[in-house]
């Protein structure tokens, strides 16, 4: 036995942990001169050319996704709406409520939003469809709503709902005037007659009585009653989901959506147009 081999038996037994960080300590010193390599800058273009495309790919069908979820929470707020319509008529001998306009909101007249609010069992805001429940489409502040209070759904001004003025409005004949002709008994509204609808302010003019005399969006058909002003376009209707549809919510409660198209054209008499 030489002097190199002599040694305790056991001695050439060292703990595990010795044996492991000495090889460890090996591996890692044969590799660091590869480990300082890195990326070339043409690896670097690849990974992000690869990423560019994922992302190219990725985000139509998440726009889509986003669409589809505006949508469903769209129709599921007008189907709360229909329903708090319902409640509301059961509530005054079947009518539905009043209509009114955005600059009636400062002088405290009750409008259609705030009457059937207390049925929507909210403890904040005052007005479904513009302090809560919207159709997240419309954004405040936008060019749709510059002051930040208009309503995103409106109601189908004025031969379903209607101001009921006092009597001092009357003709001189003694009947009411067209525009305020009190708004129609639910039960008397059709399935295919549209109640609310996706809407920049609280009404959609009937275009019965707010002809189309202009097109909006040049597509060849006259769509848009210009008399109507800054926020004319569609009579007030906004086609804002996918497909240019709109939802609406019919009178017999159900909710779906519209093309613009079909609506222009009064299919089912969907604006419920004659008295
Ligand atoms: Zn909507």
């Amino acid at each position: 036995m030489s002097l190199v081999d002599w040694r305790p038996i056991g001695a050439g037994l060292a703990p595990m942990g010795i044996l492991r960080r000495s090889n460890i300590n090996s591996t890692t010193d044969s590799c660091r001169p590869h480990s300082r390599h890195g990326f070339t800058l043409v690896e670097l273009l690849v990974v992000i050319g690869i990423i560019a495309l994922l992302i190219s790919i990725l985000m139509p069908a998440l726009t889509r996704a986003r669409q589809s979820a505006q949508a469903v929470s769209c129709s599921s707020n007008l189907r709360q709406i229909g329903l708090a319509f319902q409640m509301y008529a059961q509530s005054n001998k079947g009518s539905l409520p009043t209509c009114g306009y955005e600059y009636e909101l400062s002088q405290n007249i009750n409008l259609w939003p705030s009457l059937i609010h207390p049925y929507l069992n909210r403890s904040t805001g005052q007005e479904p469809g513009r302090d809560y429940m919207r159709c997240e489409v419309m954004i405040r502040g936008t060019a749709d709503d510059p002051n930040h209070q208009l309503n995103t759904y409106g109601v189908n001004y004025c031969r379903v709902i209607s101001y009921d003025m006092p009597d001092s409005y009357n003709n001189p004949d003694g009947t009411k005037p067209w525009w305020a002709a009190g708004t129609k008994k639910l039960i008397r509204l059709k399935a295919d007659t549209f109640l609310a609808a996706d809407a920049v302010g609280s009404v959609v003019y009937t275009p019965e009585v707010w002809s189309f005399d202009s097109d909006f969006d040049g597509n060849g058909v006259v769509d848009t009653n210009a008399s109507l002003g800054w926020e004319a376009k569609y009579n007030r209707l906004d086609p804002r989901h996918p497909g240019k549809t709109a939802n609406m919510l019919f009178g017999d409660g159900h909710v779906t959506a519209v093309p613009v198209a079909e609506w222009e054209k009064n299919i089912n008499n969907i604006w419920n147009s004659g008295k």
